[in-house]
């Protein structure tokens, strides 16, 4: 069972749970992006059951009615197995997605796996006509470059900041030097794309992507996280802004919810209150 503490940030260990917080997202106009959580697959039938479950995910989501679609990391389904590996397992959830019109996004982990994770959305964004989209990190220096390379294809692009600790010969490191790439991207994004999914919860960025919108009438999307300023998340949906909300599932919620405390004070604290019950 996932603690009660863990249930801000994660939406419960089954996709019933998740698909039932989908639900009480939809009411408020926020959508749903499912992740199942886990990473590092190394052995090939873990892969393919991660799949499965998505597939099935996928089916649940149309058979329950909800807004919703999913997100799949690269290394859950198969990269670290091999490429064939990852390769087939996204083939089949895009396929699924495809036959249920439910969209796919590719989560990026660290910089070892882009050209693969690049790679695997071109073609899928290619015969899908746009099926599926692809997450690109600000802070790596490579994404001015990447992000000409999606430029021309269909799909859709989340432009995050990058939660992986990289290399400062591959990376901007600092917190000004990212948050300058980032809107530079955003700046990029939204002159050369159809859409833009705005992955931030940064009111700075938040309100960039609106004058841009002003400037250049891209559309745009704002993907946050679940339990992380979900009264702005009701706000940009109640404004009209096609607002998603990323929900992790799952029984491996342990490191998530580690990760979600450790990286900022606020969420520490409110663990903190929940363990002392106050
Ligand atoms: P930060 O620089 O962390 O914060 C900027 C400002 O935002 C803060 O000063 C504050 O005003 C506000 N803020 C941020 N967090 C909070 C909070 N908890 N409570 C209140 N205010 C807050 N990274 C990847 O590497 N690969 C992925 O595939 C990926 N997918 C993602 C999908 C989604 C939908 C989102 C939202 C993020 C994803 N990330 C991914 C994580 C991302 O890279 C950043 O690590 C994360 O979003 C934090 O950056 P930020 O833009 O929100 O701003």
């Amino acid at each position: 069972m996932v603690p009660p503490i863990v249930r801000r940030f994660v939406a419960g260990e089954d996709a019933d749970a998740a698909i039932e917080h989908v639900r009480e997202c939809n009411r408020d106009g926020v959508a749903g992006i499912l992740n199942l959580l886990g990473e590092h697959r190394e052995i090939r039938a873990a892969a393919d059951a991660d799949a499965r479950a998505y597939r099935r995910l996928i089916e649940a989501l149309e058979e329950a009615d909800v807004e919703g679609c999913v997100s799949v990391k690269p290394s859950q389904i198969g990269l670290g197995v091999g490429r064939e590996a990852f390769e087939e397992n996204l083939a089949s959830v895009v396929e699924v997605g495809t036959e249920y019109d439910r969209f796919v996004w590719i989560d990026m982990e660290d910089h070892t796996t882009t050209d693969a994770t690049l790679d695997a959305f071109e073609r899928h964004a290619v015969e899908t006509d746009g099926g599926v989209g692809v997450c690109v990190q600000a802070n790596l220096k490579r994404t001015v470059a990447d992000l000409e390379r999606l430029a021309g294809l269909p799909g859709k692009v989340r432009l995050v900041k990058g939660a992986y600790d990289e290399p400062a010969e591959i990376a901007h490191t600092s917190r000004a030097g990212i948050d300058g790439a980032y809107r530079k991207a955003l700046g990029y994004a939204f002159r050369e794309f159809d859409t833009v999914a705005v992955g931030s919860h940064d009111p700075g960025m938040l309100s960039l992507a609106a004058d841009l919108r002003e400037r250049y009438g891209t559309d745009y999307e704002v993907q946050m996280l679940m339990g992380v300023r979900e009264d702005a998340q009701r706000e940009l949906a109640a404004e009209g802004v096609p607002t998603y909300q990323y929900i992790p599932y799952g029984g491996e919620w342990f490191a998530y919810f580690y990760r979600r405390v450790r990286e900022r004070r606020s969420n520490a604290l409110f663990a903190l209150r929940a363990i002392l019950g106050r």
